[in-house]
């Protein structure tokens, strides 16, 4: 009879899961056909998950995954290179969406997909504009006050001169917080400033795993001394939302979802529908149109993968 323990995935690569038990790190695979049944997602386990393991009687720290304990809340994006949906991470509470106020550019789009992805996906969503010291465009400016607006939460933070590094601590302490961010805007900075422990087990563990692996995109879960808890997700620097159909989209936009009722048409996608009060709204310039724009594209893109998925549709 093998033991049984139950854990929590920090890191996933090549179908080679770090399980961290009571009774330590078990290095895993998955057992069988087991957690073969899903189709949605191309990846049957994802950082963050709880899962249930056989230990290896022989190997020690080593096992098999024969079972995921149902998720609390879901990071996915659709991933374009391999065609299907992925699971980036599991079991969070927060998703940290990073921006840079310049160099990189500014691009609230991204910051978009995010929040609808956080929604969809039962997460808290909180906007990091990093890089404030080399100042906001009035541009930018404007969609930070209107994200306030929305009842987002926006910071604005300088790793370069440490502003804003305490109020992000704060809002991360004693929850699983998933940081997600293009490439360049201060993730790693950021983090490393938070707790140094960060940035230092975010590189021991990608170095550990990734021997001979081709590519360092994948989350790792660090937990420090001081007792944060964080996911890193060096790989998404594309990010495209699935897992939602586009009638649903509106639902993730509270400026939509606040007008949806006064639309003439309850099924109203806000596009072209003759009483549709968002488009008012829009005339009006109560609604950012840069907002709307993302709106716009988000549902082009989630009718595109719903043709690709044809067979399999969402939800
Ligand atoms: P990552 O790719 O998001 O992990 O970005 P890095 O943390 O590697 O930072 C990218 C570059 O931006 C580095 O040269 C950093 O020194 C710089 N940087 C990070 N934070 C700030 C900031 O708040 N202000 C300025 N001016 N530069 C920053
Ligand atoms: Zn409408």
């Amino acid at each position: 009879m093998s033991r049984l323990l139950t854990g929590q995935v920090i890191c996933g690569i090549n179908n080679i899961y770090s399980v961290k038990t009571p009774e330590g790190g078990f290095s895993c695979r998955i057992k069988g056909k087991v957690l073969k049944t899903e189709k949605k997602y191309y990846n049957p386990i994802a950082v963050g998950d709880m899962v249930d393991l056989e230990a290896d009687p022989h190997t020690p720290a080593t096992g098999w995954i024969v079972g995921r304990r149902e998720r609390r809340t879901l990071f996915s994006r659709y991933n374009k290179k391999r065609k299907a949906s992925q699971v980036i991470a599991a079991n969070a509470d927060l998703l940290i969406g990073i921006g840079s106020a310049a160099s990189p550019p500014f691009r609230p789009r991204f910051l978009d997909r995010l929040l609808v992805s956080a929604a969809s996906g039962g997460l808290e969503p909180l906007l990091v504009i990093n890089k404030c010291d080399l100042g906001l465009n009035k541009d930018a400016a404007v969609r930070l006050e209107d994200y306030r607006r929305l009842g987002y939460r926006v910071l604005e933070t300088s790793a370069l001169e440490g502003k804003g590094i305490a109020a992000l601590e704060e809002m991360i302490v004693g929850r699983l917080a998933v940081f997600a961010g293009q490439s360049g805007v201060g993730k790693s900075t950021l983090l490393n400033l938070i707790d140094p422990e960060l940035r230092l087990k975010v590189g021991q563990i990608s170095q550990k795993y990734n021997r001979g692996a081709h590519t360092t995109n994948f989350a790792v879960l660090v937990r420090t001394q001081k007792g944060l808890t964080c996911i890193d997700t060096p790989g998404v620097r594309e990010f495209e939302i699935d897992a939602i159909s586009p009638e649903e989209l509106p639902h993730y936009f509270p400026e939509l979802t606040r007008l949806a009722p006064s639309c003439a048409y309850t099924s109203c996608l806000h596009r072209d529908e003759p009483g549709c009060a968002v488009l008012e709204a829009l005339k009006a310039g109560k609604i950012h149109p840069d907002r709307y724009e993302s709106y716009l594209r988000i549902q082009d893109t989630l009718r595109q993968l719903e043709k690709e998925f044809y067979g399999r549709p969402f939800a």
